[in-house]
C-alpha cells in the first residue's frame, strides 16, 4: 500500500480542491494520514435511550427522551445562564446554557417531546447537562443506530457544509479506499507488553466503533501510543545527556555542612527534609549532573534543604547560587541565610536589580575570584556580566517564575553545567511533571515541620464584613498580624489600583487604632521594601497588598489572610496566597471574600480551598478544572500541549505504563539499534522531526 502521508486529500472521493483547501487551512489536514488521525471528540450512543433515573456519576454522552417543563434564567453578566427542567416521567434533570439563551428559548418549547444528547455532570446530589443537543423526535428516526462519531469543525467549514456529518462520510470514503491493514506503528513486544489492540483495529474503531468495548480499546491503544512516544523521546535524550555531560562530583560532606548541622540548625529536620537531602547527596556525589525538582507545599521548609545542599557545594570547593523571583524574597532569603550561617564563616552576598554599581562591581569581582561562596539574588544573577569562578550548584526558588530560556542562560555560566535544584511550592501533578519535565527527577517534602496547625479556610460573603472585622480586631489584640489581598489582573490597570487604594483607606478608617501598610507592584523597589519591612518587623498590624506577596514571604506572626474578590483568583494562586499564613505555631485563618454571584466553577474552586490544605490535591483539581495548557509553569515554559487524544489530567495511569515500558526498552537497548526496535526509531523520527527537544534545556 502506498504511503498515506503522501496522498493528498483533494483526491479523496467527496473532497475535491475546494474542500481540500478548507481542510488544509482550518484543520491543517493535508494527507490521507492527517485525516485518518483526525479523531472524533465524542460519540453518541444512538442505540439506546436512557431513563433519567438511570443516570449515575460516570456516563459518556447519552440520549434521553422527554419534554421541557420550564425555562428560567439565573445570574447576571458573565454568569448569566438559562436553566431548563427536563422530564421523562422517571425523573427531572436540569439543562444549562451559558450562551445563545434567546435562541434556545425561541427554538424549544415546553410540552413537546424531544430527543436529547449530552453528558450528565454531577453537582452535589443533582445532575445537569450543559449545552445539550436537542432534536424533535421525528428528525432522528432515520438516523443510523449505534455509536456515532462526532468531529469538531470550524464555523467556516460549517458554512461550506463541512459539518461533523460530512466529515463522517468523508472518513467512511477514506476507510473504504484504504481497504486493507495499516502498517503497524508499535513493535510486537510493546503490543504484547501493553496489551493494546493493533493499529488497524484501533483506527477503524475510533472512527466507526463496533461496540463500546472496542471503542474503549481503540482509545486506550491510541492514547497509549501517543504518550509512549512522548516518554520514549524524553527519556532517550535524558539518558544520552546524563551519559555525555557528566557533572561535578561533590564527593564528601565537610566541615561547613557538619558544623552547620550540629551548631547552627535551630530545630530538628523533618524526616522528609532528611530524605530529600539524602536524595540530593546521592545525585551530586554520583558524577552525573543533577537536575532535580523539589516540590514541597508552602511552609514545608524547602529553603533549609536548599541551604544545606549549597553547603555541600561549598564543602567541595564550589560556589552555589540561589535565585529568587522577587527582590523581597531574595533579600528575605539573604537575611535569614546569612544569619543562619554566620557562625560557620561563609561568605554570602546579595545581588539584585537595585544593588548599587560600586557594590555590584565588588560582588562581581568576588564571584570571579571565588571569594564569594554563596550568592543570593534575582534575575540580576543571569546577566552576562555575572561570572563565576566555579559555580557548582544553582538553586531556583519558586520555579514557575523562571522560563526555560532563563534557566538555559544559567547553564552557560560554566564549561560544565552546574547541578540544578528547582524548588516549587506550586506542586505540579505527577502526570504533568512527567510530561513537561520528563527528565527532571522529583523529590517531595510531604511533611510540615511539627507544631503547625492546619490553616482554617472560610468562604465569606461580602455582606458579612462586620463580623469579620470584629474577629480581625480580636486577632490583632492577641498580638497577631493580618494580610488583606486585593486582586490586580494587570498591575497597570488603574481601576484595580484604585480598588486597592480604596481598600487601604477603608481599612484605615475601620481600624484607626492600628497601623496599616500597603504594598503593590507599581511601587518603587525601595518604597516597597520599606512598607514590607514595616510588616516584617511587626510595626504594622495589617498589610493591604496585591499578589506581589504571593511568593515566599515569611512572617510567622501573621495569622489571618483575607482575600478580597476571591472569585478572581485561580486555585493555585489562592493556595499560594494562603501559604503566607500558618507559618507560626498559632491557629491561622484564610478568609475568601466574594459576592453572592458566583459561577459553578468558581463555587467548585472555593469548595476545594475550604476542604483541603493539600497542595497536590489542589493542583490536581486545578488541572482538571482548567486543563494543562493553562497551568502555571507550562505556559511560561512554552511547552505546547498538542496531544491528539491523550489527556494529561485524566490518563495518568496510561502515562505511567507508557513510561515504564519506555524505560524497559531503553534499559535493554539504549540506542534503539536492535532490529526489534526498528519501528521505534522510524516513529520517533517521524513524530519529533519538527519538535524542539525541551529536555536539553530544562
Ligand atoms: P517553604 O518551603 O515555603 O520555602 P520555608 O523554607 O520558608 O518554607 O520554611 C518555612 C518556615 O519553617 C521557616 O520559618 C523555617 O525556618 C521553618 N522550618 C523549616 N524547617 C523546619 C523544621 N524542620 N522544623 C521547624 N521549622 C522549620
Ligand atoms: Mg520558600
Amino acid at each position: 500500500m502506498s504511503d498515506l502521508s503522501t496522498r493528498d486529500i483533494k483526491f479523496l472521493p467527496g473532497v475535491g480542491p475546494k474542500k481540500a483547501e478548507l481542510f488544509n487551512k482550518e484543520l491543517k489536514i493535508f494527507s490521507f494520514e492527517d485525516l485518518l488521525y483526525y479523531f472524533p471528540y465524542k460519540y453518541i450512543d444512538r442505540s439506546r435511550t436512557y431513563k433519567i433515573k438511570e443516570i449515575d456519576g460516570n456516563m459518556p454522552y447519552i440520549q434521553l427522551r422527554g419534554e421541557i417543563l420550564n425555562f428560567e434564567t439565573q445570574g447576571e453578566g458573565k454568569g448569566r445562564r438559562l436553566i431548563a427542567r427536563f422530564s421523562d416521567g422517571t425523573g427531572i434533570i436540569e439543562l444549562v446554557w451559558f450562551k445563545g439563551i434567546k435562541f434556545i428559548i425561541e427554538k424549544y418549547k415546553p410540552g413537546i417531546e424531544y430527543t436529547l444528547f449530552g453528558k450528565p455532570t454531577r453537582f452535589g446530589s443533582k445532575f445537569n447537562i450543559a449545552h445539550p443537543e436537542i432534536d424533535p423526535i421525528d428528525d432522528i428516526i432515520d438516523k443510523a443506530p449505534g455509536l456515532q462519531a462526532y468531529y469538531s469543525t470550524t464555523e467556516k467549514m460549517k458554512s461550506h457544509f463541512l459539518n461533523s456529518k460530512a466529515i463522517q462520510k468523508i472518513m467512511y470514503n477514506l476507510w473504504k479506499s484504504i481497504n486493507g491493514p495499516l502498517p503497524e506503528t508499535l513493535p510486537a513486544q510493546v503490543i504484547a507488553r501493553s496489551q493494546v489492540i493493533y493499529l488497524t483495529e484501533a483506527i477503524q474503531n475510533i472512527h466507526f466503533p463496533q461496540s463500546p468495548d472496542l471503542l474503549r480499546k481503540a482509545q486506550f491503544r491510541l492514547k497509549f501510543e501517543e504518550l509512549f512516544y512522548l516518554q520514549l523521546n524524553i527519556l532517550r535524550f535524558t539518558r544520552q545527556r546524563q551519559k555525555k555531560l557528566g557533572g561535578f562530583r561533590f564527593d564528601h560532606i565537610g566541615d561547613y555542612f557538619n558544623n552547620f548541622y550540629h551548631q547552627c540548625l535551630p530545630f530538628e529536620l523533618t524526616n522528609a527534609q532528611k530524605r530529600v537531602l539524602r536524595e540530593i547527596r546521592a545525585d551530586v556525589g554520583s558524577g552525573k549532573q543533577m537536575n532535580r525538582l523539589l516540590q514541597g507545599d508552602v511552609g514545608s521548609g524547602k529553603t533549609l534543604v536548599a541551604l544545606m545542599s549549597m553547603l555541600m557545594a561549598v564543602d567541595n570547593g564550589f560556589q552555589a547560587c540561589l535565585m529568587a523571583p522577587t527582590e523581597i524574597l531574595a533579600s528575605q532569603h539573604y537575611e535569614s541565610i546569612s544569619e543562619l550561617v554566620a557562625p560557620i564563616g561563609i561568605h554570602v552576598e546579595l545581588l539584585t536589580g537595585s544593588t548599587r554599581k560600586k557594590e555590584r562591581e565588588r560582588i562581581h569581582e568576588g564571584l570571579l575570584t571565588g571569594d564569594v561562596n554563596l550568592i543570593i539574588g534575582t534575575h540580576a544573577l543571569i546577566e552576562n556580566t555575572v561570572l563565576f569562578s566555579n559555580l557548582g550548584l544553582v538553586v531556583i526558588d519558586e520555579q514557575h517564575r523562571f522560563g526555560v530560556e532563563q534557566r538555559a542562560r544559567l547553564w552557560k555560566k560554566n564549561n560544565r553545567p552546574p547541578h540544578i535544584l528547582v524548588m516549587t511550592a506550586t506542586p505540579i501533578p505527577r502526570t504533568l511533571a512527567m510530561t513537561v519535565y520528563g527528565d527532571l527527577d522529583v523529590s517531595v517534602i510531604d511533611e510540615l515541620p511539627p507544631g503547625r496547625k492546619p490553616i482554617q479556610t472560610i468562604h465569606q460573603y461580602d455582606n458579612k464584613r462586620g463580623a469579620l472585622y470584629a474577629s480581625i480586631r480580636k486577632q490583632i489584640e492577641m498580638g497577631r498580624q493580618i494580610y488583606i489581598v486585593y486582586p490586580l489582573i494587570q498591575e497597570s490597570e488603574r481601576s484595580d489600583l484604585k480598588n486597592l487604594e480604596d481598600g487601604f483607606k477603608h481599612i484605615q478608617e475601620v481600624f484607626p487604632e492600628f497601623k496599616v501598610c500597603m504594598v503593590h507592584g507599581k511601587m518603587k523597589p525601595a518604597e516597597k521594601d520599606a512598607e514590607m519591612q514595616k510588616f516584617v518587623s511587626g510595626e504594622a498590624h495589617i498589610m493591604v497588598a496585591t499578589t506581589v506577596i504571593e511568593v515566599g514571604v515569611n512572617v510567622p506572626n501573621a495569622s489571618v489572610m483575607i482575600i478580597e474578590n476571591a472569585e478572581r483568583f485561580g486555585l493555585s494562586q489562592l493556595h499560594q496566597l494562603r501559604g503566607r499564613v500558618g507559618r507560626g505555631a498559632d491557629q491561622s485563618y484564610c478568609i475568601l471574600m466574594t459576592s453572592h454571584k458566583l459561577s459553578q466553577e468558581t463555587r467548585k474552586r472555593l469548595e476545594i480551598m475550604v476542604r483541603t490544605n493539600d497542595g497536590f490535591e489542589i493542583s490536581e483539581a486545578d488541572l482538571q478544572l482548567r486543563g494543562p495548557g493553562d497551568m502555571e509553569g507550562t505556559q511560561q515554559s512554552g511547552i505546547a500541549f498538542d496531544l491528539k487524544i491523550a489527556n494529561i489530567a485524566k490518563d495518568g495511569q496510561i502515562l505511567q505504563l507508557a513510561r515504564d515500558i519506555a524505560n524497559e526498552i531503553l534499559d535493554k537497548d539504549p540506542e534503539l539499534s536492535l532490529t526489534e526496535n526498528y519501528v521505534l526509531n522510524r516513529q520517533l523520527q517521524k513524530i519529533f522531526k519538527k519538535k524542539i527537544n525541551w529536555s536539553l534545556i530544562s
